[in-house]
């Protein structure tokens, strides 16, 4: 992945937002960044500002990590989140009583900030 693909997203981060990379020839959003879409291979994307609404598509809550930066974040959720454009992404859902948590549970943007960085999370939302 080039550098400059990192350091769009990563400043974009820094300002609360979440960017996808957009195909307009196919009309799809993808994640990672690479060089050419996944779907129909046209190079030539773009960025495009993702909404933040999401469903989870499945989770784990991490009681025990063999990592030493996360142990004293136990327990956590780690998650996959479906967002509206079509593109899974690995996250964390906070802010969620573990009674609630479940596949399909509609969750939206939010933000949390680790050692310095802004990182995107997703928390609850009222379905739809
Ligand atoms: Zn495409």
């Amino acid at each position: 992945m080039p550098e400059s693909f990192i350091d769009f997203f990563k400043e974009k981060c820094k300002h609360g937002e979440l960017w996808l990379p957009y195909c307009p020839h196919c009309q799809k959003a993808f994640f990672y960044p690479r060089r050419q879409c996944p779907f129909c291979l046209a190079e030539g994307w773009q960025w495009k500002p993702a909404s933040g609404r999401g469903r989870v598509y499945s989770y784990t809550i991490v009681r025990v990590s063999a990592l030493d930066e996360f142990r004293g974040a136990t327990p956590y959720v780690y998650a996959l989140i479906d967002l509206e454009e079509g593109v899974r992404l690995a996250s964390n859902v906070v802010d969620c009583p573990e009674e609630i948590l479940r596949p399909d549970m509609p969750v939206k943007l939010a933000w949390v900030t680790r050692e310095g960085r802004q990182l995107p999370v997703f928390v609850p939302r009222d379905g739809d």
